[in-house]
């Protein structure tokens, strides 16, 4: 590779896939839809223009159908965000809001459609949750992909690329990142975009490096400049030197040996150096997820988050529908165990058919298994479900949410009535199941020992624990600073906990977004908490921070930890303790 005599340019963007890649700029350009022309149109051929916007939609909707049908496999557990863009096609907003605006305002499709899709995209801008925000992402590639069919303009043929290359566009939508082949595209940069966009998520599926809004990256570079992709620090170096070209090339290198080691070792057993065995496991949210957990060694699933299956729709899914999904998940995961959660709903995760709108606190209000008790119809056709499904596996069931013995002994009640009334009817089931709850409301921590003679086991959930036991409302950016796992107000949580399971001799588990960071391995070991549930992508990082450490030494940090007053002191002490370990594990996670 020769380095081109201009100065190098350093960019700097969100890393939304870890990783390094080196190679020639391929610029996926859109031309025809930036640049749109506002003319009238007569009475007499509103129709026709109408019809001419609903035939671009419909060619859109081909293009969709078709990228779907020829998916690859390995994108399968992502097709739904092409179909999220079926459906956005046709959506209210922006399909219903276009004719009308091309019949009310009489211009054509083009400029109708660039006009709501700018409206939209301001009000989705005024919503705080980075996630919701994001969505308007959604939007503009459906848009630009009607505003392509309208003006005749080329798609991005994604599919076609035949050389080694790194794609910089201005925005990529799923349905494109969906055609990339990994032997020819070795990563991607887009001016547009954020972590949580689907197409940061497909990176990360296949693994490969990219960088998200980038600004102006497609102005800076040209086709064939030689570009550094740095995905882990969000860093693109354009025409770089011949220093930097030998700096990562040597990172580069390093990154993908100690990737390939954590992978390899992600099949072994997560067993300490001292030989204690932990049960390192995967959450998902749908039965697709499983192969991810699967595919990073993961040795069950921890938190099966079932709400997934109410969303999208107005009605509520049968005990057919819903045995057949816990079904297939027990029976493939089968020996290994699969903790189902129960309807975690409403809070921020509210439903079109079960919200409580006039709830001014809805993270206080009638969610999860508070709105399970109050529709006990609903709540006992998931148990049904649930303990049907428990004849094909190793399933156990988790409430979510409890904060009183008596919300256990209910919950527990509908599940002996849920068994009872299958029992009458003959079908196959499964009643001695482990029973367990979701440890995330302060109260529940309170009561831990009384809590521990009804269940068979704990779920630390740090999600909500950490919310509500420091008043840090979790999708709130202004107090995100202040959201803290290591801070001791948690960590005596945790211990109290820890200590009453070890005490009753329950199992422990935690699945917050705490067990998934290497960071808190030690302390977490410490503690004694002996099954951690995360996304499967950090299944195998967790899984060699596990294999580098003695059950001694973290017991006691720990103890060490509990003595500070600070989550900076406890940091702190983390990191003199176990820094060179977390810094080689930090590398690829
Ligand atoms: C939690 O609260 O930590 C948890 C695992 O559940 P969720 O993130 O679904 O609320
Ligand atoms: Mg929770």
């Amino acid at each position: 590779m020769s380095t081109n005599t201009e100065q190098e340019i350093i960019l700097t963007g969100i890393g939304a896939s870890p990783g390094i890649c080196i190679g020639k700029a391929y610029l996926v350009d859109k031309e025809g839809v930036e640049v749109v022309q506002k003319y009238s149109i007569e009475e007499k051929d509103l129709e026709s223009e109408i019809n001419r916007f609903k035939a671009a939609v419909k060619k859109a909707t081909d293009e969709l159908h078709e990228i779907i049908e020829n998916t690859p496999e390995v994108f399968r557990q992502h097709a739904y965000i092409l179909e999220t863009h079926m459906v956005l096609l046709k959506d209210k907003m922006l399909y219903g809001k276009t004719i009308d605006s091309i019949r009310n305002d009489r211009v054509n499709a083009e400029w109708a459609l660039k006009n709501i899709v700018s409206n939209i995209r301001s009000i989705f801008q005024n919503i705080s949750d980075p996630y919701l925000r994001e969505r308007s992402a959604d939007i503009l590639q459906v848009s630009d992909r009607i505003m392509r069919s309208l003006t005749g303009a080329q798609g991005v043929n994604i599919a076609e690329i035949d050389k080694r290359v790194v794609l910089v566009a201005h925005d990529l939508s799923p349905a494109d990142t969906s055609q990339i082949q990994i032997d020819r595209v070795m990563g991607f940069i887009t001016d547009r975009g954020g972590s949580t966009s689907h197409s940061a998520i497909i990176a990360r599926t296949l693994e490969i490096p990219a960088i998200m809004g980038l600004g102006n990256a497609t102005d800076l570079i040209k086709n064939d400049d030689l570009i550094i992709v740095d995905g882990s620090a969000g860093i693109v170096i354009v025409r770089p030197s011949e220093k930097s070209l030998v700096e990562y090339e040597e990172r580069k290198v390093r990154f993908y040996q100690h990737r390939a080691v954590i992978s390899r070792d992600s099949y072994l057993p997560a067993e300490t150096l001292d030989g204690t065995r932990l049960l390192v496991m995967g959450n998902i949210e749908l039965p697709e997820e499983i192969v991810s957990v699967i595919d990073h060694g993961g040795d069950g699933i921890g938190l099966y988050r079932t709400e997934f299956q109410y969303l999208s729709r107005t009605d509520f899914p049968g005990e057919a529908e819903l045995f057949e999904r816990y079904k297939d998940v027990a029976e493939v995961m089968a020996p290994k165990p699969v903790t189902i959660r129960t309807l975690d709903i409403n809070g921020d995760k509210a439903l079109g058919n079960a919200s409580t709108s006039d709830e001014e606190n809805p993270a206080l209000g009638l969610r999860a298994i508070r709105y399970c008790l109050k529709n006990p119809d609903v709540f006992k056709i998931q148990l049904r479900a649930i303990l049907r499904a428990a004849a094909y596996g190793n399933v156990g069931v988790m409430f979510p949410m409890i904060s009183s013995c008596d919300e256990i002994l209910e919950a527990k009640f509908l599940l002996k009535e849920a068994a009872d009334s299958l029992e009458a009817q003959g079908e196959t089931y499964k009643s001695d199941i482990e029973v367990g709850i979701l440890i995330e409301v302060p109260s529940a921590v309170v009561m831990a020992a009384e809590m521990a003679e009804l269940v068979d086991f704990f779920s630390i959930g740090t999600n909500d624990l950490i919310q509500y036991a420091l008043a840090i409302d979790r999708g709130n950016r202004q107090v995100a600073h202040m959201y803290h796992p290591l801070n001791p107000a948690i960590l005596r949580m945790l211990k109290h906990v820890a200590d009453v399971a070890k005490d009753k001799g329950l199992r422990i588990a935690m699945c917050g977004e705490m067990a998934g960071d290497p960071f808190h391995v030690p302390i977490l070991l410490g503690l004694g908490i002996n099954e951690l549930s995360m996304n499967p992508q950090s299944i195998p990082s967790i899984k060699t921070m596990i294999r580098s450490l003695r059950i001694i030494d973290t017991l006691e940090l720990t103890k060490e930890a509990l003595k500070k007053a600070t989550a900076k002191e406890i940091a702190d002490l983390v990191q003199e303790a176990c820094g060179t370990i977390i810094s080689n594990k930090m590398l690829a996670a």
